[in-house]
């Protein structure tokens, strides 16, 4: 066992996920167990957990990234901690995707499939939220509970993650204002995809935060600290097994999920309506039960909204008391199926389309965990990239909540949209001082995911009545 696995399980010994009393630690299993046969204690939710320097952090982080890759989402996982004392107050892992139940009679669980040599197959795995990074969730809980329970203020405390902050979390540790601590670089998604530490494909004004704000640890004989000294613990290194370790969990586990998501949905060819045909009842209702008017707007293209469509999103403003924002989202037969507005009373994360796409995947995931339902969910609903989103107003990329917006949508699709033009971002009505020009420029900065894989297009709806 190297120094670092020992650190690792050390933690789940000392009960290092654990935090603030009251609260539930996450996630089942202990890191590494099904490969290397060790096994080491479920984290205690009353313990409390302390941090020493960058390295405990670290390996706290990769523990909590265990944690994600055991559960079958990807191998990630953040860790927020108070700088002045070193108190662990929370982790995270990533909890995109969850293990579903058991092979039914989903036909879609196809990536349960075994072959007949070989290692068995892993569980089958599905999108339950695409926005459950573990530092999108550790801002949405310090927002929810900074009050409640007494807690620092965002800018003394340091969220420390295995690996590189996509654009999405980026938008999340900004919106509350933390400090971020990296150990393991991501050149597809993270911010810091080019390692200069320069944030070049950040707007401007979200450019200079970021260089006030982020770190890279020092990883001896890897790289020196880059970034913001005010991390926690910004003076002391990272083991470069450690590091290593952080880069690789999340590489085995991104095949993995890359490879069943392939599998996951069909394209809208194979697709029955759910609106119209009467086995999907259950669908229906399941949508209705997020969005009461849910199959109510039908229009003839899904990739070209109508008027009926403005007027259902600024219906919902309107009935929604203290919303400012709208998203609806149209599956590829046109049917407005989901629709949600933002709560900015409840949390900045809770715009309307983090809430649009939440609601749509678990909703989705709901369907398919049950044995009875699985089959009309796979004839009926597919990866949100062959629908339509659809915002009232478009996000702001130069806020940090409107750039969360933009990640949070490349988090959804994760796939290319399907290569229809018009694209699957649309919206009504613009952020006051921002052009539609605005929207499409920030894109080619951003990282590969976004401007190269995904190609993100912003485009203003054309309006039909
Ligand atoms: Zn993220």
């Amino acid at each position: 066992m190297s120094a670092t696995r020992r650190q690792v399980l050390g933690w789940a010994a000392l009960g290092g996920a654990a935090l603030v009393p009251g609260v539930a630690a996450c996630g089942p299993g202990s890191p590494g167990s099904s490969s290397t046969g060790a096994s080491g204690p479920p984290p205690s939710p009353s313990a409390t957990g302390q941090a020493t320097d960058a390295q405990s952090l670290a390996a706290l982080a990769l523990w909590t990234a265990y944690q994600g890759e055991q559960a079958g989402s990807y191998g990630i996982g953040g860790v927020l901690v108070d700088n002045a004392t070193g108190r662990v107050l929370q982790t995270m892992p990533n909890r995109v995707f969850r293990t579903l139940p058991s092979p039914g009679e989903g036909a879609e669980r196809a990536s349960a499939a075994t072959s007949s040599s070989g290692p068995p197959a892993p569980p089958p795995t599905f999108v339950q939220d695409p926005t459950a990074h573990g530092e999108r969730q550790l801002a949405s809980w310090y927002l929810a509970n900074r009050a409640r329970l007494g807690l620092p203020p965002a800018e003394d405390l340091t969220v420390v993650t295995s690996l590189d902050p996509c654009l999405m979390c980026t938008g999340a540790i900004l919106t509350a204002g933390f400090r971020a601590g990296i150990v393991a670089l991501d050149d597809f998604s993270g911010v810091n995809y080019t390692g200069k530490g320069t944030f070049a494909d950040l707007p401007e004004p979200l450019r200079a935060r970021a260089l006030d704000s982020f770190g890279y640890y020092r990883v001896d004989g890897v790289r020196d600290f880059q970034g913001s000294k005010a991390v926690a613990y910004s003076d002391t290194p990272v083991e470069q097994g450690t590091y290593q370790q952080c880069s690789d969990v999340y590489s085995q586990s991104a095949d993995r999920v890359r490879a069943a998501r392939g599998t996951a949905a069909k394209p809208p060819s194979q697709l029955t309506n759910p609106a119209t045909d009467p086995e999907s009842v259950n669908v229906r209702r399941a949508f209705e039960v997020v969005y009461p008017a849910a199959f109510e707007v039908s229009v003839p293209d899904g990739r070209r909204p109508t008027k009926a469509v403005y007027d259902a999103l600024v219906g919902l403003v309107a009935s929604t008391p203290g919303s400012t924002n709208a998203v609806g989202f149209l599956d590829p037969f046109g049917n407005l199926i989901v629709a949600a507005t933002d709560q900015p009373s409840v949390s900045p994360l809770n715009t309307a389309f983090a809430l649009c796409a939440r609601a749509y995947a678990q909703t989705r995931y709901a369907l398919t965990e049950r044995t009875i339902t699985a089959p009309v969910a796979a004839a009926t609903l597919t990866n949100p990239g062959y629908g339509t989103f659809v915002f009232l107003r478009a996000p702001d990329p130069y806020t940090p909540e409107g750039i969360f917006d933009y990640g949070a949508y490349g988090s959804t699709l994760a796939a290319p949209a399907s290569p229809f033009i018009p694209s699957a971002f649309q919206y009504y009505e613009l952020p006051p001082g921002v052009s539609e020009r605005d929207l499409q420029d920030v894109v080619p900065a951003l990282p590969p995911l976004y401007s190269q894989h995904l190609a993100m297009l912003p485009q203003r709806v054309v309006e039909r009545s």
